[in-house]
């Protein structure tokens, strides 16, 4: 089961809208898929057509210990995934937290009790590198990191790069980044063109090869509750997004080959 966390701690770079049509994508793959909103905007589930507004349980309850992971999976109907949602309630998990036994690992400890029920667990991290990000670090074996090409992209990163370096000194030892994905691009844009250039010369095959282009249908999407794919398919954030399921797909492929033998 891979388990990859979406994670920049710098806002609006869209994390959420890879999330949600990456995991709509990768289920129209014919992939067995959870999505876990772990931010308290709630902008997944909403994403994905729930209403976070009138959510009895949701992943707050499985953090602080009082319910399972499977407790509060709900389905999206329209995304043909599963998802763990959350809303505001969450924000109160941090400072709940605090002094309870392995806080890092409550994430972890509740994937492990799901089984292989799924082949991919999607994560959608806050725009922040506090508790609830740590706890997506510890429970993940790869982390996505979508950036936006801009003059600052690179000063943040540096940041979650160290935060990465020691959730792997000291919870999770094989937590690799899997992927820089480049989101919002706008190929006319020089700026974008050079920052572009400077991420593979940094980071070479770390850099996805797909490009997510600035769209308005997947900014228009989650108004409709669905994902893009239901929404507008032929639209070129769709096909963005369906090309970006194809590379995992892939690139876990040849991983599991290379284990092989
Ligand atoms: P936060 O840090 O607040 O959680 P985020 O990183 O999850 O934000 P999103 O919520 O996915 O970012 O995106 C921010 C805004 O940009 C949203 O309004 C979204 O609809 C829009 N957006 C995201 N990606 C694209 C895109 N490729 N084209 C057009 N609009 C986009
Ligand atoms: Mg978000």
């Amino acid at each position: 089961m891979k388990i990859l966390a979406i994670t920049n701690q710098k806002g609006g770079v869209g994390k959420t809208t890879t999330c949600v049509n990456l995991a709509a994508s990768l289920a129209s793959l014919g992939k067995r898929v959870l999505l876990i909103d772990l931010d308290p905007q709630g902008n997944a589930s909403t994403g994905s057509g729930i209403d976070k507004a009138h959510l009895k349980l949701s992943i707050y309850h499985v953090l602080i210990g009082e319910q399972s992971l499977q407790e509060v999976v709900v389905k999206s109907e329209k995304g043909g995934f599963d998802l763990a949602p959350s809303n505001r309630e969450l924000a109160g998990a941090e400072v709940e937290l605090v002094n309870e036994l392995a806080r890092e690992n409550r994430l972890k400890a509740a994937i492990a009790n799901l089984g292989d029920a799924y082949d991919m667990v999607l994560l959608d991290c806050p725009p922040a590198l506090n508790l609830v990000t740590v706890n997506a670090l510890t429970a993940a074996n790869a982390v996505m990191i979508p950036m936006q090409c801009e003059y600052y992209a690179l000063e943040g990163l540096s940041d979650l790069v160290n935060t990465i370096k020691k959730v792997r000194a000291h919870l999770n030892p094989t937590l690799e980044i899997e992927g820089l994905l480049r989101t919002l691009f706008d190929s006319r844009n020089m700026l974008a063109q050079q920052v572009s250039a400077q991420l593979i010369s940094h980071f070479g095959n770390k850099v996805y090869k797909t490009i997510i282009p600035r769209n308005i249908r997947l900014a228009e999407a989650p108004s409709h509750g669905v994902p893009v794919l239901y929404y507008d398919k032929a639209s070129k954030g769709a096909i963005a997004y369906l090309d970006l399921a194809q590379e995992i797909v892939d690139k876990q492929n040849i991983s599991k080959e290379n284990k092989h033998g």
